[in-house]
C-alpha cells in the first residue's frame, strides 16, 4: 500500500510503498477513501511543536474509510462499514479525564498521525473503540473535513458556552474556521469572521457570517469593540497577532477560546484587563467521541456544508505549499 511519510522535519514527505500493516487485539485495519489535510499535519511535519512525532511516520488524522480487516476481540464493527479515524486515536478509558467526559484530555492518550501512523496512506490501524462510525449517507469526503475541523471547531463553541443572540469572532477561515462560522450561526449567534484573503472572507459571507474583517487593512480589536466588543472569540489563525487582537476585540466577561498552534506560540495577556473585565482565556483541544457523533448528525441533517477540493496523495507536498499560500479555499481532501 501507498503511504506519504514524513521521514525527517522539514523535508519533502516521500510516497513509500509499504506491506498493509495488520490490526493487533483490540485494532482494525481501514481501507481509506478520503483524508483531509489539516494545518495540525504541517506542524507535525515539520516538528514545530514542544512535543514532536518521531520519524519516520505518516500523518493524517482526517482519514474515512471501510473497515477491511478485523484484529481479536472486536466485535462491535463489521467489515466494510465506514469508519473515521480522528486525532483522538486511544484513550486509556480509566483516569479522571477519561471518566469526566474528557477523554481528549487523557493523559495515555496517542495521537492519530503523531503518535501513530496516519491516515495519508491507503490502509490504516485505528483502535476500534475509537474509530468512529460515520454515518450512512454522509459522503466520505464530506466525513473526513468533520473528522477533526468540524469536530474542533463545534467543541471549541461548546467550551465558549455561545448562545442566541451573542456575538462571536471567528478568527480565520481556514479549514477549521469555515466550519466554525457555521456551528456558531446554528447556535443561534451573531458571527464576525477575520481572514487575510479576499476569498476567506467571500466565504465566510457565503457561509452566513453577518461582518466580515480584514485583517491586513482593520484594526480587529477596534471593529469588533465597535460593535460591543465579542462574547466569544475562537482563535483559528496560525499568526500569535491574531490571538492578541481577538482578545482586545472581547467585550467585559468575554473569552477568548485558543484553538490554532502557531509555533512556539505565546501570547502577552494584560492582567489589569483581565481581572476587571472578567475575561477568561481558555485552551480546547479536538472532541470527544461524543461530540464527533453530533457534528456527523448536524452534517447528515443537511445543515453544514464542507467545502473541500480533492487532491492525489502525490500531491501531497504541493498541497502543503498551497495551504502555507492561503490558496486553498478551505480544506484539501486526498482521495486514495
Ligand atoms: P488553515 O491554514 O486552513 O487556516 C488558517 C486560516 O487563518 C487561513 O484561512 C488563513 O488565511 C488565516 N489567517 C492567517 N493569518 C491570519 C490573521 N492574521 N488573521 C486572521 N486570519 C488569518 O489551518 P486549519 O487547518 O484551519 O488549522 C488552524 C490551526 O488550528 C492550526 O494551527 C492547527 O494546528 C490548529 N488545530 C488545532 C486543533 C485543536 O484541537 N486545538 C485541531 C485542529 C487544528
Ligand atoms: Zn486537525
Ligand atoms: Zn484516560
Amino acid at each position: 500500500m501507498k503511504a506519504a511519510v514524513v521521514r525527517a522535519f522539514g523535508e519533502p514527505l516521500v510516497i513509500e510503498d509499504r506491506p498493509d500493516p495488520e490490526p493487533g487485539p483490540g485494532q482494525v485495519r481501514v481501507k481509506v477513501e478520503a483524508s483531509g489535510l489539516c494545518h495540525t499535519d504541517i506542524h507535525a511535519a515539520r516538528g514545530e511543536w514542544p512535543v514532536k512525532p518521531t520519524p519516520p511516520f505518516v500523518p493524517g488524522h482526517e482519514g474515512v474509510g471501510t473497515v477491511e480487516r478485523l484484529g481479536e476481540g472486536v466485535t462491535h464493527l463489521t467489515l466494510g462499514q465506514r469508519v473515521a479515524v480522528p486525532w483522538l486515536g486511544k484513550a486509556c478509558g480509566r483516569c479522571e479525564h477519561c471518566l469526566s467526559g474528557w477523554e481528549t484530555l487523557c493523559e495515555q492518550q496517542i495521537n492519530t498521525g503523531y503518535g501513530c501512523d496516519g491516515g495519508y496512506a491507503e490502509k490504516m490501524l485505528a483502535w476500534a473503540d475509537f474509530a468512529q462510525p460515520v454515518p450512512d449517507g454522509i459522503d466520505p469526503r464530506d466525513a473526513a473535513p468533520l473528522t477533526c475541523a468540524g469536530v474542533t471547531t463545534y467543541k471549541a463553541l461548546k467550551v465558549a458556552g455561545v448562545r442566541p443572540a451573542q456575538l462571536v469572532a471567528i478568527s480565520g477561515v481556514g479549514g477549521l474556521g469555515h466550519l466554525a462560522v457555521q456551528y456558531a450561526k446554528i447556535a443561534g449567534a451573531t458571527v464576525a469572521a477575520i481572514d487575510v484573503t479576499d476569498e476567506k472572507l467571500e466565504l465566510a459571507t457565503e457561509l452566513g457570517a453577518d461582518l466580515v474583517i480584514d485583517a491586513r487593512k482593520e484594526d480587529v480589536s477596534k471593529v469588533l469593540k465597535s460593535h460591543g466588543g465579542a462574547h466569544a472569540a475562537i482563535a483559528l489563525a496560525v499568526n500569535e497577532a491574531a490571538f492578541s487582537a481577538a482578545y482586545g476585540g472581547l467585550r467585559r466577561g468575554g473569552k477568548l477560546v485558543m484553538v490554532a498552534l502557531p509555533a512556539h506560540g505565546t501570547v502577552q495577556v494584560p492582567i489589569f484587563d483581565t481581572v476587571l473585565d472578567g475575561t477568561s482565556v481558555i485552551g480546547s483541544i479536538v472532541g470527544t467521541r461524543q461530540d464527533l457523533t453530533e457534528v456527523y448528525q448536524l452534517h447528515a441533517a443537511g445543515r453544514t456544508r464542507v467545502i473541500r477540493e480533492s487532491r492525489s496523495l502525490e500531491s501531497v507536498n504541493a498541497s502543503i505549499d498551497d495551504v502555507l499560500g492561503g490558496r486553498v479555499k478551505a480544506r484539501i481532501v486526498f482521495e486514495m
